[in-house]
């Protein structure tokens, strides 16, 4: 279970997380144990934090968030939690639960644990803690028992005082509570996450009345993690529809006044036509001499024997062989050659 419990210093926050440890076996999460640790360590945070904790007044936000938000990192309060002591103003509250919501793990319960400011007065009087073991008494309520000994040394415990635990800075506390915390029973309440119990009287009375209550609430199913924050995401500017390319669009030709005038090139088209014309003339007339040079050759020389192909006398071999019709032939050309 996950839970918060809410109350003046003195209600006995403290002493019944130490007996929901046991009965739930969740852990206790205590930011006045983790800010006297870091005073105990002389951290540079404990040295920031001893002289506000001396004087009774609240530890600054940014501080106490880091220290929830690491401690809530670690595995043990993967089953729940019990916070005593945290939130103790809105801005904590607001916070827890914004921190509470992205690890999927939202608060089941409040208790507010009710004690008349003369009683609390006479509690934060006789509280006393064991150096050694860190166990808490009250010398008037619940001192330790006849003979009992400190698990961490075996000897009797060692008790000491709290230094903001004294009567003057216990009505600053006090006065603290009033204005910055309890305020969140409001809070809680309008979440409908406040239960309120009777913490005065016995030790283990009033330890059935907060099991009672933890009973009759139960957990609530572990949410899913809120889904980390979308980054912004870079504004893209909305798609626009295809458009096929535009086309170059030809640039508009620049008007250059004609190298030349028009009559000119015009002039230059002529002449090289003539030239042309006057070139191609004296070809044909060389040719034309050429040619005339080869008749008057030919004319000279005496007409050349017609060539006999070897097909054509094979051809006319046959003819003859077939016709016997020689004499034509050979009263032709006289020649006739015989047949073998
Ligand atoms: P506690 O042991 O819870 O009474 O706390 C002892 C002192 O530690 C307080 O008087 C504050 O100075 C400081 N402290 C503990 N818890 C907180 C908190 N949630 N916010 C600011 N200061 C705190």
């Amino acid at each position: 279970m996950r839970i918060v419990l809410l109350g003046p210093p003195g209600s006995g926050k403290g002493t019944q997380s130490q007996r929901l440890i046991k009965s739930h076996g969740i852990p206790q999460i205590s930011t006045g144990d983790l800010l006297r640790a870091a005073v105990a360590a002389h951290s540079k945070l404990g040295i920031a934090a001893k002289s506000v904790m001396d004087a009774g007044k609240l530890v600054d936000d940014a501080i106490v968030l880091g220290m929830i938000q690491e401690r809530l990192a670690l595995p043990d309060v993967a089953n729940g939690f019990i916070l005593d002591g945290f939130p103790r103003n809105l801005s904590q509250a607001a916070a827890l639960e914004g921190l509470l919501q992205e690890l999927g793990q939202p608060l089941d319960v409040v208790v507010l644990m009710q004690v008349d400011n003369q009683e609390l007065v006479r509690r934060i009087g006789g509280r006393r803690t064991c150096r050694n073991c860190g166990r808490v008494f009250n010398v008037f309520t619940s001192p330790p028992a006849a003979g009992e000994t400190c698990p961490k040394t075996g000897g009797e415990h060692d008790l000491f005082q709290r230094p903001d635990d004294n009567e003057a800075t216990v009505a600053d506390r006090l006065k603290v509570y009033d204005e910055k915390t309890s305020p969140l029973a409001d809070f809680y309440d309008a979440r409908g996450l406040l239960r309120k119990i009777n913490a005065e009287g016995d030790l283990d009375v009033v330890t059935s009345r907060l099991e009672a209550v933890l009973a009759a609430t139960g957990p609530k199913p572990a949410a899913r993690p809120a889904a980390a924050k979308p980054r912004a995401r870079k504004k893209m500017p909305a798609r626009q529809p295809r458009v096929p390319a535009a086309k170059p669009v030809a640039k508009p030709a620049t008007k250059r006044p004609a190298k030349r005038p028009v009559r000119k090139a015009a002039a230059k088209k002529s002449t090289l036509k003539s030239t042309l014309q006057s070139a191609l003339n004296s070809a044909l007339k060389s040719a034309r001499k050429l040619v005339k040079k080869a008749a008057k050759k030919a004319a000279r020389k005496p007409a050349p024997r017609r060539a006999v192909t070897r097909a054509k006398k094979s051809a006319l071999r046959v003819k003859a062989k077939g016709t016997r019709k020689a004499p034509a032939r050979k009263q032709a050309t006289g020649k006739v050659r015989r047949h073998r």
